[in-house]
């Protein structure tokens, strides 16, 4: 029996057990891959998992707020965006926004441009190439070009500085939606090869303009990444889990023992 994404965040919502034990085993290892890439030097810092998990199950956790249908890779992009805010990193020593951003890489496509921001999510040439569908050596070939574009266009300037902007640009990217920006939908229709020509041409020409979106389906290649090859956790590997979170451990779980213990 397959349970779903739906079953699941309707079951963590709804107090159940099961939703949770699924959550532990299935999204621990993607937390655990995503700490790895955002703070590899607290990656091994057991608290931070755990704090991040502590994080989700609150009330006030996005899990309990949203009215999207909880498709996987929406709720891995929500889980993504938590784990970020949680890291809070702190401001660029030089920093830049989006303005500079826009008039600097204005002469980009939208592929080149998702190529510059994946600088952004601390994204290797080596990793971006294939979650873009382009030679590692042609997301370089971009940087180099964004770095001059940006670096005419600022004061003061070093290579890292997209990277070391990341958090920030990240924040203001999200909190810029626009009415006409495009659904989370409409990028996973691209990552399943549903797209049309036309909707192709119409994201190519917003894209172009909204930092917004370019993040948006940067975020959603990414959870792809995130996704893959991830190996749910065992019942054993669950359980210390299962404990931090108050959630009787699979098997074990039942009307008795909670009966019983009360
Ligand atoms: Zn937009």
């Amino acid at each position: 029996m397959i349970y779903t994404c739906y079953e699941m965040v309707r079951d963590c919502r709804e107090g159940r057990p099961e939703g949770w034990t699924h959550f532990i085993s299935h999204y621990v290892p993607v937390i655990r891959k995503a700490l790895a890439h955002y703070a590899p030097e607290r990656a091994d810092d057991p608290a931070l998992l755990d704090h991040v998990l502590a994080t989700v199950r609150k009330p006030e956790s996005f899990l309990f707020h949203s009215t999207a249908p909880p498709e996987e890779r929406w709720f891995v992009a929500h889980l993504r965006q938590l784990i970020v805010a949680e890291l809070a990193a702190g401001a660029a020593e030089i920093p830049i926004d989006l303005e500079t951003l826009t008039a600097a890489l204005g002469p980009l496509t939208m592929t080149e441009k998702q190529a510059a921001w994946f600088e952004t999510m601390r994204y290797s040439p080596a990793q971006a190439g294939p979650m873009l569908r382009v030679s590692p050596g042609t997301v370089e070939k971009v940087r180099d070009r964004a770095a001059e574009l940006i670096r005419g266009k600022v004061d003061s300037w070093r290579r890292t500085l997209l990277a070391e902007n990341g958090p920030a640009l990240g924040r203001e990217a999200a909190a810029s939606e626009t009415k006409d920006c495009l659904p989370t939908k409409a990028f996973l229709d691209v990552v399943d090869g549903r797209t049309t020509w036309r909707d192709r041409e119409m994201m190519d020409r917003h894209l172009q303009t909204c930092w917004h979106c370019v993040d948006h389906f940067c975020r959603m290649l990414e959870v792809v990444h995130l996704l893959r090859d991830s190996q749910p956790l065992t019942e054993a590997e669950s359980e210390p889990f299962c404990a931090l979170l108050g959630v009787a451990a699979p098997k074990r779980a039942g009307w008795k023992r909670f009966v019983g213990g009360a």
